[in-house]
């Protein structure tokens, strides 16, 4: 039967490219129940690869009970990452080490599987390659589907599905243990390197302080110990070098599931834990940072705050304010990425420049009255500055990479009075936003733009959206994805001038849940789905963004 599609493009051989075009529309069989439907034929042989969509309905994979999203997610990004292997002239998105749910390949309840690759339609001179398309698409194609998705190892498939779905319950468990985080005994936390987010070979494994040491059953892998990080005012210190903010990162990656062997296998953070940093120049629209700032020069309104080009402060201000907004429960900090005169103002400064002429609220008078009043818990590194041991619940000491529990000594040190005064006592609620549609535009000289650059830009519409300090991104197809649904979340109507930003982001979280053709439009390009709060980042550095509204 595959022969029909390898007939076809040998008949085609010659032709001018553009009639490769004249494939879409049906599904080819490749046999065995398999079809291949071409979604997206590239206009000439410069322009992005075609895409491909592989129905198999029929696959061993009912057997691994897929009776949950989780491992359905699971065991397509392992057979995404077996077929990416293996792919040839085919390209297979499967991802870094995150394990998220993405439309290179989708798996239903039933086992049925949905592959989708990007081929480069062969067309020297700009006519149609016959011989070779015939060879990739009737040959390569169905070896790789038979061999290295429906043909896979199906030990090896439920062990990685059992893997991941530990990861999920361990993080399903955190609010019901009073939990933020959880970081298993015998984890690697370090990457190899900057730019390779694979384990560090012979790094030093993770050992729990014996004070925050919880059990906890799993699913598969049974009875596991960890350091639990309980909810309220974390604070991590510890000499420069020492693995903070290695530990950090963790914690930030840890909203997601990862490949097992990635030595972050049973690091889970709560799902509403958002990095926030400080990104001087980018934009802020209509952000309520009246909690961190009193007054602004020219006498605007902090409590309805608009700039082309932040500072410092104000960024992470408005970082701060705009994930809470979006409904975070967690803040994850480091000093590395934070402006300083935000973070603190000690005793003398506090002496030497009158409060009255000093308009910022420093985060350590604030971070209190989020955990308290707002249950919004915060971890944060802070080697530099003990004023924040006065306001912690907990604080670990990370030494030569080992984790200790010194809150003890924290509390002897902070008992000795500095006579620094508190600056700011409650943290108001913050005001909610309603977006405009109209800021939001995919469109750009007619024609759908929606694509990423790494995961530094986003490019939606007119706009090239920077979001590299949006580090909870996992790769370039979720950055992609959050352009898809900020797109999605207007033409579907929940971004529609009356909703607020946390109202657009519940309908949308709805649709994202579901299979990612839900929301992509059949998108030419690799989507991954993103989280709320990662939409809600990008949606806020959008330069278009128009606010038509507080509440
Ligand atoms: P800090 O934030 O305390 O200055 P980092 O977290 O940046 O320290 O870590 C410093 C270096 O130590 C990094 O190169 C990191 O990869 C490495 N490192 C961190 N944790 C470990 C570990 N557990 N084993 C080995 N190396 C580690
Ligand atoms: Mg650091």
């Amino acid at each position: 039967p595959a022969g029909t599609l390898a007939a076809t493009l040998e008949r085609l051989d010659g032709a001018p490219y553009a009639r490769y075009r004249s494939l879409t529309g049906r599904p080819w069989p490749l046999g065995g129940g398999t079809t291949a439907s071409l979604r997206h034929g590239q206009a000439d042989p410069f322009a992005p690869p075609s895409r491909w969509e592989v129905r198999c309905p029929r696959t061993p994979f009912a057997a691994l009970a897929l009776t949950t999203a989780v491992r359905r997610r699971a065991l397509a990004g392992f057979l995404a990452r077996s077929a990416r292997s293996a792919a040839g002239p085919f390209r297979i998105d499967a991802g870094g080490q995150e394990v998220v749910q993405r439309s290179s390949c989708e798996v239903s309840a039933d086992g049925s599987v949905v592959l989708r690759p990007a081929y480069a339609l062969p067309g020297p001179r700009r006519r149609i390659d016959g011989h070779r398309a015939a060879a990739d698409l009737a040959g390569t194609l169905p070896a790789l589907v038979t061999e290295h998705v429906l043909g896979v190892d199906l030990e090896q498939a439920r062990a990685f599905c059992d893997a991941v779905e530990d990861a999920a319950h361990l993080r399903s468990l955190l609010p019901g243990l009073g939990l933020v985080a959880f970081v298993a005994d015998g984890a690697v936390l370090p990457r190899a390197s900057g730019v390779d987010d694979r384990p560090l070979a012979g790094a030093v494994p993770f050992d729990s302080p014996p004070s925050l040491r919880v059990e906890v059953d799993l699913p598969h892998r049974g009875r596991t110990s960890g350091m639990g990080v309980p909810t309220g005012v974390t604070v991590l210190v510890g000499g420069g070098f020492h693995g903070k903010s290695t530990l950090l990162r963790a914690l930030e990656a840890g909203v997601d599931d990862h490949v097992p062997g990635d030595g972050r296998d049973l690091v889970v953070t709560d799902p509403g834990a958002v990095a926030v940093r400080a990104e001087d120049g980018r934009a802020v629209t209509r952000v309520d940072v009246g909690a961190f700032v009193s007054g602004l020069p020219g006498g605007a309104d902090p409590r309805d705050f608009t700039t082309a080009d932040a500072s410092g402060s104000t960024s992470q201000a408005a970082a701060t304010v705009e994930a809470l907004e979006a409904g975070a429960r967690v803040l994850l900090l480091d000093e590395d990425t934070t402006a300083t005169n935000l973070m603190v103002r000690d005793a003398r400064m506090q002496e030497l420049v009158a409060k009255s002429s000093e308009p910022l609220n420093p985060f350590v008078d604030l971070v209190r009255s989020l955990a308290d009043d707002h249950a919004v818990s915060t971890v944060l590194v802070v080697g530099s500055s003990g004023d924040y041991l006065d306001v912690a619940d907990r604080v670990l000491l990370l030494e030569s990479y080992r984790c200790h529990d010194v809150t003890d000594r924290a509390r002897e040190v902070a008992r000795r009075p500095t006579g620094r005064v508190a600056e700011a006592g409650t943290f108001p609620a913050v005001r909610a936003r309603v977006p405009d549609p109209a800021g939001v535009d995919a469109t750009a000289r007619g024609r759908r733009r929606v694509s990423a650059v790494g995961t530094d830009t986003l490019r939606l519409g007119e706009d090239d959206v920077d979001v590299r300090a949006v580090r909870q991104f996992t790769d370039p197809a979720q950055v992609t994805g959050a352009g898809l649904a900020l797109d999605h979340a207007v033409a579907a109507g929940h971004l529609d001038g009356r909703r607020t930003l946390a109202e657009v982001l519940d309908r949308l979280e709805a649709d994202l849940a579901g299979p990612t053709g839900g929301w992509t439009g059949g998108a030419a390009a690799d989507v991954a789905v993103p989280r709320r709060h990662e939409v809600a980042a990008a949606l806020n550095r959008l330069r278009s963004l128009r606010v038509l509204r507080l509440r």
